[in-house]
């Protein structure tokens, strides 16, 4: 693979310059960083993405149900 291909998260903020669009991933997903500063985080995995709870249902607002009702 070549070492050029960067990936952005869309939207994303850097903390550091305020400069939008400019956070990229690493191809390793293990650290994000910016493009126009020198601001860079490691990202630890998410533990709920590999250890989903089915448990755990979604929880709908009664209001919302009654305001599309009206
Ligand atoms: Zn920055």
């Amino acid at each position: 693979m070549n070492k050029g291909f960067i990936r952005f998260i869309a939207g994303a903020v850097c903390p550091s310059c305020k400069e939008q669009d400019k956070i990229a991933i690493s191809p390793d997903d293990n650290t994000i960083y910016c493009l126009n500063c020198d601001f860079k985080e490691y990202r630890p995995k998410d533990p709920s993405e590999t250890n989903t709870n089915t448990s755990n249902p979604k929880v709908f607002n009664l209001d919302d149900f009654r305001n599309k009702n009206s």
